[in-house]
């Protein structure tokens, strides 16, 4: 028997154990068919009906109106930083993007290749350390669309509240999907790479209104055409079937542990006890606006970076896997996603206490 650690990963990261050992019974053999998921065809009755649970059983967690079609694609969200312009950013159009931190600068970036992209507010005159509030924003009176990104994974910074705004709201929730309950009413288009709280990667989630279809640029690929996409089913070629099949358990296993009010309690408890460990030390720190803290990224840094190398030794010799901040910004990171158990936070939070004891 192999032994699960306690995995922290920002993505690529941890799914719940009953979802794999689920996977693992019916790897060679689903459901009594004679064949895997991976070897159906995405056109079988038996992986339709996979797919359609799926889409029905993320529909349920979210509340998702019947006005809004989801989308099962590929190339992550990255793509979407382009699909996203090419499919509501008319030529010679404007959009208004909101900066709060790495992921939003990349979606910025790649939007401007696409048409005139206006920086509506940004988070840089606090050194990305507080989201700037609404009062603050200089949204344009013309934009196709307003893009934010709710949750900055790499920042650990996270909007506690949804904008209100007049033209389509379009989010890039890839790490904090699924993690409490959203009205997504108040969205034109949300998007999520799958690797966090959604399932394997090589999926990207998109849930869109309706009325933001078929309006794709002539120039725009085929393949990434939202309207070609719905038509199809997301099945306009092959989709990532495995990935698909898995993140439908996933989204099983959420029903199973009370839905996304279910969640909102463990994640809750689970930011609160990691946060107040950081802000009662000596040791670690956060130098994100309270309000502002992610529930699902939680960077933190040692008083002396010289620790950071024992610190992360002495947690990987208790099983806390990947707390390694990100290359860009160094120090710590506890990515504590949905599959993240609460018992994973507070095995962590003792480490924590006894590394500072020696070292404080
Ligand atoms: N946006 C956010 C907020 C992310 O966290 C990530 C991945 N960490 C991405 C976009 C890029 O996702 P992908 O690797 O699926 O393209």
């Amino acid at each position: 028997m192999s032994k699960r650690l306690f995995n922290f990963c920002a993505g690529p990261a941890a799914l719940p154990e009953a979802v794999l050992q689920q996977a693992r019974e019916e790897l060679l053999d689903w459901q009594g068919k004679g064949l895997s998921v991976m070897e159906m065809s995405h056109r079988s009755d038996e992986f339709v009906g996979i797919a359609e649970r799926a889409e029905q059983d993320l529909r349920d967690l979210l509340a998702i109106p019947n006005n809004y079609k989801v989308l099962f694609l590929q190339g992550g969200a990255s793509q979407q930083f382009a699909q996203i312009p090419l499919n509501l950013l008319p030529e010679g159009g404007r959009a208004d993007y909101i900066d709060t931190g790495i992921w939003s600068a990349k979606a910025i970036e790649e939007a401007s290749r696409f048409g005139n992209v206006h920086v509506a507010a940004s988070a840089k005159g606090h050194d990305y350390f507080a989201i700037p509030g609404q009062n603050d924003w200089q949204l344009s009176g013309d934009a196709a669309y307003v893009h934010y990104t709710p949750n900055e994974t790499i920042g650990g910074l996270e909007f506690n509240w949804v904008p209100e705004v007049s033209a389509p709201l379009v989010a890039d929730m890839s790490s904090n999907i699924l993690s409490r309950p959203l009205d997504v009413s108040k969205f034109g288009l949300i998007y999520a790479g799958a690797q966090k709280n959604i399932g394997p990667s090589g999926l990207v989630v998109v849930i869109v209104r309706e009325d933001l279809l078929g309006r794709a640029r002539a120039s725009c690929p085929t393949m990434l055409d939202y309207a070609v996409a719905a038509k199809n089913g997301s099945m306009y070629n092959t989709p990532p079937t495995f990935a698909w099949y898995l993140s439908g358990l996933i989204f099983q296993w959420l029903k199973q542990q009370g839905g996304l009010e279910g969640m909102k309690r463990v994640n809750d408890a689970k930011q609160r006890k990691l946060y107040a460990a950081i802000d009662a030390s000596g040791l670690y720190s956060n130098p994100i606006n309270v309000a502002d803290r992610s529930w699902m990224n939680v960077p933190f840094r040692l008083a002396d970076d010289r620790l950071d190398k024992p610190f992360l030794a002495g947690a990987e010799e208790r099983g806390l896997l990947n707390l390694k901040g990100h290359r860009s910004v160094g120090g710590m990171r506890a990515s504590i996603y949905n599959a993240v158990p609460e018992a994973a936070v507070d095995a962590l939070v003792a480490y924590m206490a006894e590394f500072e004891k020696q070292h404080g």
